[in-house]
């Protein structure tokens, strides 16, 4: 079984990282495995920057037969490479003010109030991504092991509003917590 890059023949398949559409004629990348659900194989289809994200190990494996014009393969790799480096990077799927106060920290465990920002997650099973709860945004560090956060968090927060998007990157960029 072997991953691959290749040009999407048509503009139907959503991208598992991130939901939206491959686009026709664009580079995907196809994450192959033994179909846990039956016989033979599956592939799950990406961005190949939304893979470095979220399967930096899929898409490291497949860098060296990558199409020599794979765009930004310096970036692709060192964003996986991080991945790796911090194994919970990968579980980034974006930020959002918590629309209710209900969600706890899986950080911190204390609850995350209503209107502040809070980091989703995902959790990555058997060719499946669901939903893993939250962490407060001042938790990044501790959860993540790194500061090093928004690539990721802005990569994935495609529904923000360019006002709340520089809110966000205000507070990313400011004195990171201990
Ligand atoms: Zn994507
Ligand atoms: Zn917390």
């Amino acid at each position: 079984m072997s991953h691959v890059f290749e040009v999407a023949p048509t503009g139907r398949a959503k991208c598992r990282g991130c939901n939206q559409a491959l686009a026709r004629g664009e580079l995907r990348f196809g994450e192959r495995l033994a179909n846990p659900f039956a016989e033979g194989e599956m592939t799950l289809w990406f961005h190949p920057r939304c893979a470095a994200f979220k399967r930096p190990e899929a898409l490291l494996e497949a860098l060296p037969q990558a199409p020599e014009d794979l765009p930004d393969r310096a970036d692709l790799e060192h964003i996986a490479q991080a991945g790796l480096a911090h194994r919970r990077l990968p579980r980034i799927d974006g930020a959002e003010r918590a629309p209710s106060g209900q969600a706890k920290c899986r950080s911190c465990r204390e609850p995350i109030p209503k209107g502040t920002w809070r980091i989703r997650l995902v959790f990555y099973e058997e060719g499946r991504f669901s939903p893993g709860g939250f962490v407060h945004l001042a938790c990044r560090t501790a959860y993540f092991e790194t500061g090093d956060v928004w690539e990721p968090l802005a990569h994935f927060s495609a529904g923000l509003g360019e006002d709340e998007r520089k809110e966000l990157e205000r507070e990313v960029r400011a004195d990171p917590p201990a």
